[in-house]
């Protein structure tokens, strides 16, 4: 929910008359556009998932959905939580500012407050029905790779506003902090969701720090168990700390997406526009029609049976 406004908020550069300083515009959009194009190039050559749809009208879904995204980040978000960030800085308000922190210690713990009150924030968009009505969109992908990184409907990111404004004002995040964040946490979320197969070595080592692309797509499993874990979105420690990551779920047996919206009928980008605002089906069930078919499916018998991983 917040990756839209991470391309759209490290605008600006100068120091500001309160001493406001932000990343350069240039450089988070630099950084930014260079992770997605890059891991775009690399999933194509390292696939870790097969595709169930194809590349082209799956890619367009997911951009429509975050230009609507951009939109609302742009002319809402940004200017309010921006505002917020300043009047942080000028009137030293919230935690870190209460506290005189040195700026090097003060910039790390901002960065690290945001990250956690983020997963959070994610657990609360699976947990609390109204919000979970909003985040769905972003799950319902049936496929996951860099694309879907973007594809958060406009409306979830109307609703995290208040959370958002909340996190700067009470913890206290400067707008340098906030653009340092925001940045870095596009180019983590652009990675995770990425369909990129890295040696597992390479995961194991990264995913000590950092959410990597296994880790991610088990949090998009069709299972409910295996979905309920990895709610990082940045550092893994939230993870480590409440007992929440798992590593134990090989990709080959993940079914991306929700169990209710099986069909790419059920998906369309029109159907997922309006999925917030209609009466939605019981997520973690299959569709009647679907469980029939489908009762052979080891993941099927995984879904009904509450199971959770094989491994
Ligand atoms: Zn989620």
């Amino acid at each position: 929910m917040v990756v839209m406004s991470t391309m759209q908020s490290s605008k600006g550069h100068a120091t500001s008359s309160t001493g406001a300083r932000r990343l350069p515009q240039w450089l988070g959009f630099a950084l930014a556009a260079g992770t997605f194009g890059a891991l775009l190039w690399l999933e194509r050559r390292r696939p870790l998932r097969r595709s169930v749809e194809s590349k082209l009208s799956h890619g367009a879904r997911n951009l429509a959905v975050a230009i609507g995204g951009a939109i609302v980040t742009g002319l809402v978000e940004r200017p309010v939580v921006e505002r917020i960030a300043r009047r942080v800085e000028r009137e030293r308000l919230g935690l870190l500012k209460q506290v005189r922190l040195p700026i090097w210690l003060e910039f790390p713990l901002a960065v690290a407050l945001l990250d956690y009150t983020l997963y959070l924030w994610h657990y609360l968009t699976h947990k609390v029905p109204f919000l979970w009505r909003f985040h769905v969109v972003h799950h319902v992908d049936l496929d996951m790779d860099a694309s879907t990184a973007l594809r958060f409907h406009f409306a979830e990111l109307i609703v995290s506003i208040p959370y958002r404004a909340a996190q700067v004002r009470l913890l206290g995040i400067s707008p340098l902090a906030l653009s340092a964040w925001q940045t870095l946490l596009f180019m983590s979320v652009i990675f995770h969701h990425s369909n990129l197969e890295l040696s597992i070595e390479i995961e194991r080592k990264l995913n000590r720090f950092v959410v990597t692309p296994r880790m991610h797509g088990i949090h998009h499993s069709i299972v409910k168990a295996e979905s309920n874990s990895n709610w990082s979105s940045g550092f893994t420690v939230w993870d480590y700390l409440h007992g929440t990551l798992r590593r134990d779920v090989p990709q080959d047996e993940i079914v991306i997406g929700v169990p209710a919206y099986r069909e790419s009928e059920a998906v369309t980008l029109e159907k997922i526009i309006e999925l917030p605002f209609v009466a939605q089906p019981s997520a973690w069930q299959l569709p009647e029609g679907v469980e029939r078919i489908a009762k052979e499916s080891r993941v099927t018998r995984k879904i009904l049976s509450g199971e959770s991983a094989f491994a």
